[in-house]
């Protein structure tokens, strides 16, 4: 087990599913079970079931049901975090999605608002929160689930690749203002990976969904969290500022 990892409180957004889900199993592995978790996403009933798997592989969890995307529960889900789920050591922002693949002018309001609301609103507020825990303690990882596609936008996916470019830009910032501090800011950006993420995308179209995926090989979402655990786990002096991670065939 990773000494480093041990007895830390790591909280995950978006973990009733894909990466994020896979995240937290990945550090239950690395710390040998010798972690304590906070699982937040909007299905209760999948937290139940991964808390209830990492339980028997000695974590302790605690499952919260959490909408980044509305600030009335986000107030709610910290002022309800039991007193040894307080201080958080590592906040992973993974909560995420990508809704419709429209040319611009052809997206929704609703769709726009939401990706904005959930990936970069969302991501602030929680972001925010946990650092003034983390100042006072002088001590934390801040984990980023980024993309690709905030580094290249493309066709299609012109509200997204936006919101997912202000991930970076707010997180190069924040990076910079705690530099003097032993909080390290990290982001990673995966290319495809095989998630409910496309069916999320093509509004439940599971033909549409699995499409995405042809002629080349996906990443799976251990892949994306074996990276993050990897980066969690360097010593205090080192911070993968940004790790990109694509599937080999990905251009
Ligand atoms: P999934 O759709 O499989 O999982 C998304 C997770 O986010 C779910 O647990 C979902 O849970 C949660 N979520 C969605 N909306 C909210 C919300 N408002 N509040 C709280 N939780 C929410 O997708 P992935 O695992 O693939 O995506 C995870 C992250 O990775 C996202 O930020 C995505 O943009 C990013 N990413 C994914 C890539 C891919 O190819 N899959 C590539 C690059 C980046 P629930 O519905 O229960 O709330």
């Amino acid at each position: 087990a990773q000494a480093n990892l041990e007895q830390k409180t790591v909280l995950i957004t978006g973990a009733s599913a894909g990466i994020g889900e896979a995240i937290a199993r990945e550090f239950v592995e690395a710390a040998g079970g010798n972690i304590r978790l906070v699982l937040a996403a909007r299905r209760a009933d999948r937290l139940a079931e991964l808390s209830r798997q990492l339980k028997q592989s000695g974590a302790q969890v605690h499952t919260a049901q959490l909408d980044v995307s509305d600030r009335a529960t986000i107030d709610a889900f910290f002022a309800a975090l039991p007193s040894d789920y307080r201080d958080i050591d590592v906040l992973v922002n993974n909560a995420g999605k990508a809704l419709g693949v429209e040319h611009a002018g052809n997206i929704r309001d609703k769709d726009v608002e939401e990706m904005f609301a959930t990936n970069v609103l969302g991501l602030i507020k929680m972001t925010q929160t946990v650092i003034r825990g983390m100042k006072e303690r002088n001590s934390g990882d801040i984990v980023q689930v980024g993309s690709i596609a905030g580094i290249e936008s493309y066709p299609g996916g012109s509200i997204y690749c936006a919101t997912k470019s202000a991930v970076r830009s707010f997180t190069q910032a924040i990076r910079k203002e705690l530099i003097s501090t032993k909080i390290r800011v990290m982001e990673i950006d995966p290319g495809a990976v095989e998630t409910e993420f496309s069916l999320v995308r093509f509004g439940g179209d599971a033909t549409k969904a699995k499409k995405v995926y042809e002629g080349y090989e996906p990443l799976k979402a251990k892949d994306i969290a074996d990276v993050v655990v990897f980066n969690c786990s360097r010593r205090a002096n080192v911070v993968v500022a940004e790790s990109v991670v694509f599937p080999s065939a990905q251009a």
